[in-house]
């Protein structure tokens, strides 16, 4: 591992054929220099927060090597949402056709306007902490010294988890 990799990112998305359009934003991470090691199978739950009656989220986690900035990344993945539909200016909580958040860049830890690392949320989020221990059990969080089975042993026992599997591969 060097500083900044492996990478850990968590795709989403409840509008469209959203497994299709998963497929095509791996293709055109691997077409921008990202190097996916390992694919989660992909988690249904309810969206969150969304407007009534939005469709139920699916998410998948991907593992994988990226040797530029990290800000590089960012900008490739907002790209890819603009190119899946999502406009580029978007509230938070609403539906959408793709969403990818970068979770782990190795051991790196920053906080600026555009990025924060390791991302905030995912220790709230069981669709990004059980498709993230399928593929990276052993991988830590950095400033938070657990690993993503620790987390999802955490979650298993003391929540209610709400988000299941929904392809077998
Ligand atoms: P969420 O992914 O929490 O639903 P959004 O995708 O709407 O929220 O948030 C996008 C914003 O989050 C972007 O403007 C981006 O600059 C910022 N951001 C900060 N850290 C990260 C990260 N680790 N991965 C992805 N986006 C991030
Ligand atoms: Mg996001």
């Amino acid at each position: 591992m060097t500083d900044a990799n492996p990478v850990l990112l968590s795709f989403g998305g409840n509008l469209g054929n959203v497994e299709k359009t998963f497929d095509s934003a791996l293709r055109n991470l691997e077409k921008g220099g990202f190097h996916p090691t390992a694919c989660s199978r992909i988690y249904r739950s309810a969206a969150m927060g969304c407007e009534p009656g939005a469709p139920d989220f699916r998410n998948r986690s991907v593992l994988g090597t990226w040797n530029a900035a990290p800000e590089d990344l960012l900008t490739l993945i907002q790209r890819l949402e603009v190119e899946a539909g999502r406009p580029a200016n978007h509230p938070h909580w609403v539906s959408r056709p793709l969403d990818i958040d970068i979770l782990v860049m190795g051991n790196l830890i920053r906080k600026t306007e555009r990025l924060t690392l390791p991302h905030p949320e995912i220790t709230r989020r069981d669709f990004v902490i059980l498709p993230s221990a399928e593929i990276a059990p052993d991988l830590p969080l950095p400033g938070l010294n657990m690993t993503f089975s620790e987390l999802a042993d955490i979650w298993r026992r003391s929540r209610k988890i709400e988000c299941v599997p929904c392809s077998g591969k």
